[in-house]
């Protein structure tokens, strides 16, 4: 089949890689020119696991391309993946204005008599399939037959290929038996449940699955601080609850809190929706409330390590809202830097994929931390380090050695992830997360 995407940020480059892999035909229209020049050569201009090699094969196959101009595609694609941007507006609602300019320039753009279905894989509130259709049928000349459908996406930042290409399940909200059809062969080649169903429950289903994660997050936050009070493990009390099939393992780890472009944005989103009903979302606002404490939390371990902060030098170890990605939106360790600044704390940081991003994305702040290629280096002389993102091979780590080039032999742990070794025994000071604290 013959598919356009509208994006290729993290969601639209996926899909299109992923929807070439599988056979289809990709063009893929993106507004910024530089990041089409690189991904028609080959380049990929995201840090993905195993995307860079699809991305090539799929260009070398002729089945993907990428483009500055919608004109050079619209009219040869049955369907229109809509993956634009849906970032916050003050107020926490969505700001859709990416998603409206994009529906009125393929409008603008088709052809007549030809059938489009515009497919919205952006994390949009509920009711924006019906308002696009009006949208459409305001703009639209009586022959131009323009369908919208709601089509969330779940993948995750760093296993975002497998996650694309083995969903757990695939959400089609369409109301024409010709939609449906039309979605229904594109994604044949995926095995799992697919449910049809209207682009309401498509676009609440979405919000709601990321509303209910980031609350698992806040709540196991929530019980960390009281294990900390009463000398109990929270990653003890978290493999206790996990074993329970009705809640499962997955999203109970305790430490800084929830970051990336995802969970902040649809949390404000989803209360705002609620709120503007009149009901009662106040869930929602203990869940941002908790995550938005983490950091200051974590900046307390640090003083309970070291003492008082200023003058102190503190080495990030991640800057990446989560581990293999470069991502660096709403990440915690801007938070965390922002506040150790107003201390008057000299900030050394690493991250194996994230710097270039992190610097990009927080200029002023960045421009008073220093950055470094490797753990090691960012370490030295440092007063106390802090795992800021769960990179596996900040395991590895010899703490024995480094333990010699540091001011002072402290951790906090943010993420946890030391749960194997004890820092303390190398004669460490070191604080997890939910974990009894230091003496
Ligand atoms: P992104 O910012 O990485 O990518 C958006 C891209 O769209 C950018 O490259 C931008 O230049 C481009 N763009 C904007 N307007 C355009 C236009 N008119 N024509 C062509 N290109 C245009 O965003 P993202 O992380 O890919 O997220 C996209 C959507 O998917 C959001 O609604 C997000 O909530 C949702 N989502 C994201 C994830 C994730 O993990 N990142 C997961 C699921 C859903």
């Amino acid at each position: 089949m013959n598919i356009g995407v509208v994006g290729a940020g993290y969601v639209g480059l996926v899909t299109a890689v992923c929807l070439a892999e599988v056979g289809h035909n990709l063009k893929v229209v993106e507004v910024n020119a530089e990041k089409v020049e690189k991904l028609n050569n080959g380049e990929c201009t995201i840090y993905e696991a195993g995307l860079t090699e699809l991305l090539q094969n799929n260009i070398q196959a002729g089945r993907l391309n990428f483009t500055n101009h919608l004109t050079d595609m619209i009219n040869d694609c049955e369907a229109i993946f809509l993956c634009v941007g849906t970032p916050p507006k003050e107020d926490g609602s969505a700001d859709l204005s990416q998603i409206e300019a994009a529906v009125k320039e393929i409008v603008a753009q088709s052809n007549e008599g030809q059938y489009k279905l515009i497919v919205v894989k952006s994390t949009v509130p509920v009711g924006t399939a019906d308002w696009l259709k009006e949208i459409v049928s305001s703009h639209a000349t009586g022959r131009q037959v323009i369908e919208i459908a709601s089509n969330p996406e779940f993948l995750r930042e760093g296993v975002a290929v497998n996650d694309f290409m083995e969903p757990d399940r695939i959400i089609l909200g369409v109301s024409s038996i010709e939609g449906k059809r039309l979605l229904e062969k594109l994604y044949e080649p995926f095995a799992c449940p697919k449910i049809i169903t209207d682009s309401n429950t498509a676009e609440v289903i979405k919000y709601a699955a990321n509303s209910f994660l980031a609350t698992k997050i806040s709540f196991i936050n929530m019980v960390s601080d009281l294990c900390e009070e009463v000398a109990a493990d929270v990653s003890q009390v978290a493999e206790g609850m996990g074993y329970d099939k009705r809640i499962g393992p997955e999203f109970l780890k305790a430490g800084i809190g929830f970051g990336g472009s995802c969970f902040p944005k649809d949390l404000s989103a989803f209360l705002h929706v609620g709120q503007a009903r009149g009901l009662n979302f106040g869930l929602l606002e203990q869940v941002i409330s908790v995550n938005e404490e983490r950091p200051a939390r974590i900046q307390k371990k640090i003083e309970s390590l070291v003492g008082p902060l200023k003058g102190k030098t503190i080495a990030f170890l991640g800057l990446a809202f989560k581990a293999n990605t470069d991502d660096v939106r709403e990440s915690p360790s801007a938070k965390l830097a922002a506040l150790l600044k107003k201390e008057d704390v000299t900030i050394r940081a690493t991250d194996p994929m994230a710097s270039a991003n992190f610097k990009a994305m927080y200029a002023p702040l960045a421009q008073s931390m220093d950055f470094f290629e490797s753990a090691e280096e960012t370490l030295k002389g440092s007063d106390c380090a802090v795992i800021l993102t769960d990179w596996e091979h900040y395991k590895a780590i010899d703490w024995n050695k480094i333990k010699t080039i540091m001011n002072r032999a402290a951790v906090v742990d943010a993420r946890n992830l030391y749960t194997e070794q004890n820092l303390r025994q190398l004669g460490y000071s070191y604080a997890g997360v939910g974990k009894e604290l230091e003496k």
